[in-house]
């Protein structure tokens, strides 16, 4: 066998075999199979296609690729969460601390920005100080110390999507059904989930564009969860406009740190009170999602979210003070507003091109090595069905100069189409798989 000859034979179509899957995985883990081969099979993988059998078989490789995590004896069930990628979308940064004050542990290993969207990890080193490589032990300690932690994806658990992601994201193989989904689920299972709520994107903003894609991907997820004999439930949410309303990493913490303290736009503080809702029906803590709804509800009314919030970012070497003075957070140097001549109705506020300017003013990655310049990003203050009137503001930039500025400027006015008649807001959420 050999890394060519699987090369070929996925791009020519043909089904790849467990061996074949397991000694990819294994051969690029090790660095035996070069960064070249894995991107140019990935990519053959993403016009070809999986099997689910397939994509199981890849998932498993992934999760087996390095240690995994038993957290049986830590917590008494082990819950997660994940979100396939969107825009603005900074829900693990209120909801985890949200669930965990309200008496379910949670302790989540997250990503960095792929492609357009972000990653809970760039947003949470604007915070000067934070650790986002705990130790396993650290891990485990702080879980059952004080039943949260975010930190990121270990390198020794699930190694290969580790690996995978990074060369995903700067070789245009994100968006690919099986990638996706054995990327997400492997390392959710080698990080020792036995519940895992899902929160899959479904728009312009998101990995999948439409609904029937989401359903699949949710579907596929769903299935390799069943056979792994974890508990999985899927919300398919809409990502066609931003979350919320900030973009770009300290932005978005910031708009985090508002929410905790029961403000923050009313779409992002609703998703992310259904999210809660949901994660602490599968942890046992409730009976409905209405209730872990009301749950959640009073951690945020008082004051105990954010508490845990805080207690999080000090635990985790994170200076304080930056989160308690917001204005603190690194400030991008030049802040425009963007304005609207015309009235109309926002028919459509494309979630893509708002990712993908941020990306480009510094908030992501274009290449494996970049730097993000976490000061930098967009405040999206309209939402599709919101009426214009002449001269509304409706993005504000926060940018490293004056030309990162106007050049954003140009390829957000691509973004808004208006209409003279009323239109519908877009749901939060689809459906929810089982
Ligand atoms: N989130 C992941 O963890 N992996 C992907 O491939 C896409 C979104």
């Amino acid at each position: 066998m050999n890394a060519v000859d699987l090369i070929i034979k996925k791009r020519d179509g043909f089904e790849l075999s467990r061996e074949e899957i397991e000694f990819f995985v294994a051969g690029f883990t090790r660095g035996e199979i070069p960064d070249y081969q894995a991107a140019a099979w990935a990519m053959a993988v993403l016009l070809r296609g999986m099997t689910d059998r397939e994509t199981t078989d890849l998932t498993l490789a992934m999760a087996n690729s390095g240690s995994t995590l038993d957290l049986s004896k830590v917590v008494k069930i082990a819950l997660d969460k994940h979100s396939t990628g969107g825009v603005g979308d900074k829900t693990t940064l209120v909801v985890e601390p949200l669930v965990a004050a309200c008496g379910v542990p949670v302790g989540k290993m997250s990503g960095r920005g792929l492609g357009f969207s972000g990653g809970t990890l760039d947003k949470l080193e604007s915070i000067p100080g934070y650790r986002t490589n705990l130790s396993r032990d650290e891990f485990i300690t702080q879980l059952k110390e004080i039943g949260l932690v975010l930190t990121g994806q270990s390198p020794d658990l699930a190694p290969a999507d580790g690996k995978f992601y990074a060369l995903r994201d700067v070789t245009g193989t994100v968006q690919s059904m099986p990638l996706i989904a054995s990327s997400v689920m492997s390392k959710k299972i080698a990080g020792g989930a036995q519940a895992i709520v899902l929160d899959v994107k479904i728009g312009s903003g998101a990995f999948m564009k439409t609904l029937e894609e989401g359903r699949s991907l949710a579907n596929l997820m769903v299935s390799i969860g069943r056979l792994s004999g974890r508990k999985v439930v899927a919300l398919l949410s809409d990502m066609n406009q931003p979350l919320g309303s900030a973009v770009g990493n300290a932005l978005e913490l910031k708009e985090a740190i508002d929410t905790l303290h029961g403000q923050g736009p009313e779409d992002f503080r609703a998703h992310c009170l259904d999210v809660a809702g949901e994660m602490m029906l599968l942890g046992g803590r409730v009976t409905s999602t209405e209730e872990g709804v009301d749950f959640a509800k009073r951690a945020l009314a008082d004051g105990s979210a954010w508490e845990k919030f805080r207690m999080l970012v000090g635990r985790q070497g994170g200076d304080v003070s930056f989160i308690d003075q917001a204005e603190k957070l690194p400030q991008a140097p030049i802040v425009q507003t963007v304005r609207w001549e015309k009235a109309g109705y926002v028919r459509w506020l494309d979630a893509r091109v708002v990712g993908e300017t941020s990306v480009l003013m510094g908030a992501g990655r274009v290449k494996k090595e970049d730097r993000i310049d976490h000061s930098v990003g967009i405040l999206v203050h309209k939402k599709v069905s919101d009426l214009m009137q002449p001269g509304d503001t409706v993005f504000t930039l926060h940018a490293a100069s004056k030309d990162s500025a106007s050049e954003a400027e140009t390829r957000l006015r691509e973004a808004v189409s208006l209409q003279d008649t009323p239109c519908q807001p877009l749901p939060l959420f689809y459906d929810r798989i089982e």
